[in-house]
């Protein structure tokens, strides 16, 4: 893809672990990116590019392209962030505990370059009744299925 000729890291297939400083993602990344994935920043809801889509497709590491969601595990949500109720494969995202601003919360990573994606509440939908809240920044979807 055209758009991550600049990031050497970028793959959709190589599965390997990541480990690159916040330094080197600085120049690579989009600053919105950037501040998401490498700050664990969030975006205002009702603002993201996904929050609303229901298009079918795959969900993929903005940072990364590890292949993160897909589209069938997106539900609408009121909370105005894209909401998923499971990741693709077990290996998509990793967790880490949250206890920042005032909260216990349940930060979610992807489970190839470590970036922030978000965080997972319990308050999804069945099956699995977890939330996977998400910043649309650090995702890229592609249409279709695969
Ligand atoms: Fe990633």
């Amino acid at each position: 893809m055209s758009e991550h000729s600049n990031n050497p890291y970028y793959s959709r297939t190589d599965t390997a672990h990541l480990k690159v400083s916040n330094e080197e993602w600085k120049k690579i990344l989009p600053k919105d990116v950037y501040n998401v994935a490498r700050e664990k920043g969030t975006e205002w809801a009702f603002t993201g590019k996904y929050w609303k889509t229901d298009t079918l497709g795959t969900y993929y590491c903005a940072v990364c392209g590890n292949p993160l969601f897909k589209s069938d595990a997106k539900f609408a949500s009121s909370c105005g962030w894209p909401s998923f109720f499971e990741a693709m494969t077990p290996t998509s995202v990793r967790y880490e505990n949250d206890s920042t601003h005032g909260m216990q919360r349940t930060e979610v990573l992807c489970g190839r370059c470590d970036s922030h994606l978000g965080h997972i509440f319990d308050d999804g939908p069945a099956p699995t009744h977890q939330r996977f809240c998400m910043n649309s920044a650090v995702l890229e979807f592609e249409p279709g299925l695969k």
